[in-house]
């Protein structure tokens, strides 16, 4: 039986007696790429001069996941990850696709801190790239250059940036009235605007209030950003980014009423999409305490009633993508009793770019996801919504040859020992999971095979969306 013939001559790699994801389910089939493409979908194609051939036999073959969030941030923090352990770390959890936030360099503008990452990751990336332009009220003026330049998208911040994180500098809308004109904007280019919404007043008094109190414990972190700085915030943002027309993607969602919001808002037509991260859906507030500091993350790990809303919201559609927001740091930037045990003295963010897929293929092994959904929001609409589709997030012929060979079966305990990420820490430190990749392959290329990588630094290639 053949599902989709495309070329059948030499091919480069051919994948054979896997099960491929392919129209929406699996296929017992086989699978050819040429230059990097994948050439040929069909059964029982000859191997003949075939270069490379993977047996796959009882494992399933599914597109590279697209990671349209990342704060890998080498150049400034390389203490704590770099773009190259950063992408190994990306590879070896079966992401072929990062999309890096920006970073304001010191005495440099928003172009030249875009060109000096841009750099940087040319040197290092083992998988392929994207970055995201900063969008701020000091910025505004390089919104167009940065499009011309090839951006994903845009990312602006609805808080003010703290002082003790300059890096954030260029991304700050200081009030409604930038956002507007920084949304305005970004409405030229076609691209996407990423916002990170919660209310800057309300959470700059909480936490006056909580610190004057003497409460710097773990849970005045999650107090002092009440449900009502996430919606207020969301609203605003979906009816200012509405009056200017511009797509709105909101990051990292967490609210049970903001996810509300947001199903209303795409029933009137708004062009709204939002994510959600894996320790969002995976930890409740009380399991966080537990593990503390390094699940400090803004919006912050709420009740059970939220978590359940995220996966409620991603099986009805209204949220359309997971994406890790990775954020290492170093252990001393985590530790807590260095600090006099004052949580707001830490780092806000979790490094979870290489533990993402596999919590995610292990929840569809719980069936608390099937399949089908978790690769519309971890590769479909992720390479949809930043114009990188129809070349990634899909296995079909002519699409980049993305792919992960996992075996569904096998069990085995995730160990921060075990990260490839810089800081070799996990929140998800000995969870038992079923489900392990084994090879993630880019353009055709082994990237990762069990525990190996087998490209050079510099292998990834820089991506520009097209709509
Ligand atoms: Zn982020």
């Amino acid at each position: 039986m053949n599902y989709c013939i495309g070329s059948l001559e030499m091919a480069d790699l051919m994948i054979k007696n896997g099960r491929v994801f392919y129209e929406g389910k699996l296929v017992q089939t086989d699978l050819s790429v040429i230059n990097g493409k994948i050439s040929a979908i069909s059964k029982n194609q000859s191997r003949s001069n075939t270069k490379e051939v993977i047996d796959a036999t009882d494992k399933i073959i599914i597109p590279g996941g697209v990671d349209v969030h990342t704060h890998i941030l080498d150049l400034i923090f390389s203490y704590r990850d770099d773009f190259i352990t950063g992408t190994q770390g990306a590879a070896s959890g079966g992401i072929t696709t990062v999309i890096e936030m920006p970073l304001g360099i010191e005495g440099k503008t928003a172009i030249e801190s875009f060109e000096m990452q841009l750099e940087e990751m040319k040197k290092k990336c083992l998988i392929d790239y994207g970055l995201i332009g900063a969008a701020g009220h000091n910025t505004i003026d390089s919104i167009e250059e940065l499009a011309k330049r090839g951006v994903v998208a845009f990312k602006t911040f609805m808080i003010n940036a703290p002082e003790e994180e300059a890096e954030l500098k260029d991304l700050a809308a200081k009030d409604d009235y930038y956002l507007l004109k920084i949304f305005e904007e970004i409405a030229k280019t076609g691209l996407v605007s990423c916002v990170h919404a919660e209310n800057d007043a309300i959470i700059a008094h909480e936490i006056e209030n909580h610190i004057a109190e003497g409460k710097t414990d773990f849970q005045a972190h999650t107090n002092s950003r009440p449900v009502i700085s996430e919606d207020e915030a969301c609203v605003r943002a979906m009816v200012l980014a509405h009056e200017a027309k511009v797509k709105l993607n909101l990051v990292h969602m967490s609210s049970k009423t903001s996810f509300e919001h947001i199903r209303n808002a795409k029933r009137l037509g708004w062009n709204v999409s939002c994510e959600v991260t894996p320790h969002h859906l995976f930890f409740t507030t009380e399991e966080a305490e537990q593990i503390g500091s390094w699940l400090k993350v803004n919006p912050p790990i709420r009740s059970i009633e939220h978590q359940e809303a995220a996966w409620n919201g991603i099986k009805d559609g209204t949220i359309e993508l997971i994406a890790s927001d990775h954020s290492p740091y170093s252990h001393e930037e985590k530790d807590m009793k260095s600090k006099n045990n004052n949580i707001f003295e830490c780092g806000s963010g979790t490094p979870v770019l290489e533990t993402m897929l596999p919590m995610m293929l292990d929840a569809v092994n719980k069936q608390k996801i099937t399949l089908a959904k978790l690769i519309d929001v971890i590769s479909l609409n992720p390479a949809k919504r930043f114009g990188l589709y129809p070349r990634k997030g899909i296995i079909q012929v002519g699409a980049d040859a993305d792919l992960v060979i996992v075996d569904m079966n096998k069990e085995y305990t995730l160990k921060s020992e075990n990260m490839y990420t810089k800081t070799k820490i996990t929140v998800f430190n000995e969870r038992k999971i079923k489900g392990a990749i084994e090879k993630t392959i880019v353009r055709g290329r082994t990237v990762f095979d069990n525990g190996k990588f087998c490209v050079e630094k510099g292998f990834g290639v820089y991506l520009t969306p097209k709509f």
